[in-house]
């Protein structure tokens, strides 16, 4: 009989963590999952969940007890545009995220598992090649010289230096991916850590039809965004392939913000108009360059924006019912 195999998911109580943890499950892994929450949307799939802070090396020493096959490295301070380029969280990001890098590599070696897989961020491309919003640069030999453009990319171009020395140093096996705007259901929708999708469909299933919602910048600002089943695939063909990293795990299918409203608005069948105020942008256009997945895991993602859009609508317009008939019962 083969030995069940064994993975830690680090960050299982968020977004990527959470659906991970149910593929993993479905594919017969024993999981352990460890965050400072347990998921928010639904129940966790995790054999053993564990709630502790990883930047406490104690944690860190007893989640990592034994020679996992798999370890994915999802925990980190992190947010959307509203909580990374505002420049009010900074110290945290860095200090958080780089600390728990640094607890949990050191472990990954010292146990020998079996791989590790480490999330890094679009966010660490060079803000220079990404000023025109129709012709964004975010090919994996662009990330030098290095020139993010928020702490929080600063911090993953260290974390992803980390890893791969740890693998060229002591021979750990690490794979580093660069997501590129993930989304979908069970993703943060509210709160001021959403991004982009989960707000606008947010705004818009809480707009009237004829209503209007804001925008932040002038909306010409261009992303691809990718669904999260896309994303946890690539993430598992990654680790189980012999390509190290990084790679890109993103969308090449870039629309402006404005034309991710009208999608919304659309999928919502409603007609929603479009006010611009100022708030946090980030870069004027990022889209990913797949290139290197396609060549070396021969795969790429595939569903198209609207479809994921549309599944992640529904879900958020159910999320604010259900705030609504909350607050309702809250006032009587
Ligand atoms: P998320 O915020 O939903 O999940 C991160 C989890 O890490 C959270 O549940 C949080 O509680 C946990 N965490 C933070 N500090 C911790 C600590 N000290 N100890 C234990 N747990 C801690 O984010 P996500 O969207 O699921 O992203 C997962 C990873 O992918 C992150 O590393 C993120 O930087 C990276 N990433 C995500 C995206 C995206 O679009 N979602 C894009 C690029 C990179």
């Amino acid at each position: 009989m083969t030995k069940q195999q064994t993975a830690l998911v680090c960050g299982a109580g968020g977004f990527i963590g959470s659906h991970l943890v149910k593929r993993l499950k479905q594919e017969g892994f024993w999981v352990r999952g460890v965050d400072l929450k347990y998921p928010e949307f639904s129940k966790t799939a995790a054999d053993d969940f564990v709630i502790g802070d990883l930047r406490d090396q104690s944690v860190c020493r007893d989640v990592l007890d034994q020679p996992f096959h798999e370890v994915y490295q999802l925990a980190a301070d992190m947010g959307g545009a509203g909580y990374i380029f505002t420049g009010e969280h900074d110290a945290d990001v860095m200090h958080n995220s780089a600390s728990i890098n640094l607890n949990l590599v050191d472990l990954c070696k010292k146990h020998g598992v079996g791989r590790v897989f480490y999330s890094s961020s679009a966010c660490m491309y060079p803000a220079y090649n990404q000023e025109d919003p129709d012709n964004p640069k975010c090919s994996e030999d662009s990330a030098y010289p290095a020139a993010p453009d928020s702490e929080y990319g600063w911090e993953k171009l260290f974390s992803e230096r980390l890893y791969l020395s740890y693998q060229r140093n002591y021979g750990l096996l690490v794979r580093v991916a660069r997501y590129h705007n993930i989304f979908g259901p069970e993703g943060t929708w509210t709160g001021g850590r959403e991004k982009a999708p989960a707000a606008i469909c947010r705004k818009v299933a809480e707009a009237n039809d004829g209503g209007e919602i804001e925008i932040w910048g002038d909306g010409k600002q261009t992303r691809s965004f990718l669904y999260i089943d896309e994303c946890v695939e690539g993430t598992l063909r990654l680790m189980r392939s012999d390509f190290i990293g990084p790679v890109n795990i993103g969308s090449e299918e870039m629309v402006t913000i404005d034309e991710l409203a009208e999608m919304a608005s659309r999928i919502a069948g409603k007609n929603i108009k479009i006010k611009h105020v100022p708030g946090p942008t980030g870069v004027r256009g990022r889209n990913s360059d797949n290139n290197v997945i396609r060549q070396k895991l021969g795969w790429e993602p595939s569903m198209a924006l609207e479809e994921g859009l549309r599944r992640t609508y529904s879900w958020i317009r159910e999320q604010v019912e259900k705030s609504l008939v909350e607050n309702v019962a809250s006032q009587r």
